[in-house]
């Protein structure tokens, strides 16, 4: 069987976001799923105005970060280089003389102006806005009066009126008809090379086998076999995966979950988490209840279980998923997990030896899929965080008043504070102040550690002792005006 050669080719002009990623993701499981096929990694940076290192070096970070590494790729010597389509010109070149000289190509001399009006007049006339061939019949002379008057040209490629019919691994069937194709431009005036002509170069030149993309490349691919087969290249298959749309069915907007991949790695986010949350972007059959690895994901990949509809990117589902994730990791990856993430939330270390830590993050797993909470959350343990004004007046009623009196009162008692106590501390009281639930807990937890909600209480009385609950306490009372 032929070996498996699939290929990421993203632009490198800006971060790593969810969409790429994905393709990226779907690529990888494909190649390594049963066939252990090669992972090409390609830079598609022919636009010099948009594409620059410094993205480059971030979509690499990204992909690294989600442990998606490539077989062949910039960094990666291969039988197939230079993997950058900037280093590539030359073979571009070949590839135009070829098709200069079996005729698919000509110069087009029109200007864009001519170009807008043509496109104006067949949308008037309520017809594809395709390029009229103004310039596929000229002659030479024709061509040097043009040049001679200063006009550059671009290179189209020249279709026929063929059916171009491929069958796509998720969309099935389809056929375009050159006739509403039109022929298309393959390289600018300046003479370099566009996207259609470079991409369908490369996937032959490298033995592409499967071009695996998002929907969007869809309208591209019947140009891009056009060129393949003028060339007399092999085909590759394609699977063009279903749009990712935010949990609403709108257009992913960057705030709402088109995030940057390294910073969700950065937040926190298990790196299998996100991958398997990114798997069901398409594929029904992804895991569902569960992180994966990787390998497993690839153990379970079928391309025939990807769907067309369109996928919703939900961010309770990745939180969902990497609450599973966490839950099954080692005490020691989750404070590595959260180390960088509390630095910078200004986390005070100084407080906790790493066995502390260690045990508090063991006791928050229960709540532990949104990183950013988690984050929240030890923060709680690290120091007591201010009031609102509408929280300082809650305490100032004669209830929680009483509570926390009493509670400070036991603290100062107490030998040794482990959760069995407390627990029967709490107990106490209750029954001495005549408070329950909300009214009994709601002021011991603003008390010490300034916010409505956070770990539980017990977990965190207990960690940081009672003589830091004592000193929140006291602050608290500061705060609220209370004289003791
Ligand atoms: N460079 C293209 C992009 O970033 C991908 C091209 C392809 O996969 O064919 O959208």
């Amino acid at each position: 069987m032929k070996q498996i050669r699939v290929r990421f080719a993203p632009s490198p002009t800006g971060k790593l976001h969810l969409g790429s990623a994905r393709t990226a993701l779907f690529n990888h499981i494909f190649a390594k799923s049963g066939n252990k096929g090669d992972f090409i990694l390609r830079i598609e940076d022919t636009d010099t105005e948009r594409a620059t290192l410094e993205s480059e070096n971030a979509i690499l970070d990204g992909l690294r970060g989600l442990g998606i590494f490539w077989d062949e790729g910039p960094d990666i010597d291969g039988d197939f280089g230079p993997y950058r389509q900037s280093e590539r010109h030359n073979i571009y070149q070949q590839a135009i003389s070829k098709l200069i000289e079996i005729g698919r190509l000509y110069p087009c001399y029109c200007s864009e102006a001519e170009l807008q009006a043509d496109r104006e007049k067949l949308i008037a006339a309520h017809k594809p806005p395709r390029y009229m061939a103004r310039c596929s019949q000229l002659i030479e002379s024709e061509r040097k009066k043009l040049e001679a008057k200063g006009r550059k040209p671009t290179m189209r490629f020249r279709i026929g009126s063929e059916l171009i019919k491929f069958k796509d691994l998720v969309f099935g069937e389809i056929t375009f008809s050159g006739k509403e194709i039109g022929d298309f431009i393959v390289a600018r005036s300046n003479g370099s090379v566009g996207y259609l002509l470079a991409t369908a170069v490369d996937d032959m030149e490298m033995c592409i086998t499967h071009v695996i993309r998002g929907e969007d490349h869809l309208s591209n691919t019947p140009r891009q076999i056009m060129i393949i087969k003028a060339l007399g290249g092999e085909v590759p298959q394609f699977a063009h995966l279903p749009v990712v749309l935010g949990v609403d069915g709108k257009k992913l907007s960057k705030r709402l979950g088109s995030s940057d991949i390294l910073s969700l790695i950065d937040a926190g986010y298990s790196p299998n988490a996100i991958n398997t949350s990114m798997a069901s972007l398409g594929w029904s059959k992804a895991p569902k209840e569960m992180a994966m690895s990787l390998d497993e994901l690839a153990n379970l990949f079928d391309i025939s279980s990807v769907t067309r509809s369109p996928a919703k990117s939900d961010p309770d589902r990745l939180n969902y998923i990497n609450h599973a994730a966490m839950a099954t990791v080692s005490k020691e990856t989750l404070l590595a997990t959260f180390k960088e993430p509390l630095k910078k939330a200004g986390f005070d270390f100084s407080k906790f030896c790493d066995e502390d830590l260690l045990s508090i993050l063991d006791s928050m797993r229960e709540t532990m899929g949104d990183p950013g909470k988690t984050v929240e959350q030890m923060l709680q343990f690290g120091s007591r965080l201010d009031c609102t004004e509408d929280d300082k007046v809650c305490l100032t009623n004669k209830g929680s008043l009483s509570v926390i009196l009493e509670l400070r009162q036991a603290l100062l008692e107490v030998q040794a504070l482990d959760k069995t106590n407390f627990t029967n501390m709490i107990k106490s009281i209750s029954q001495k102040t005549k408070q329950k639930g909300k009214n009994l807990y709601n002021p011991i937890r603003l008390a010490v550690t300034g916010r409505q909600s956070g770990p539980k209480l017990e977990n965190l009385i207990t960690a940081i002792g009672p003589v830091e609950t004592i000193q929140r306490i006291e602050l608290t009372l500061q705060e609220i005006g209370h004289s003791s």
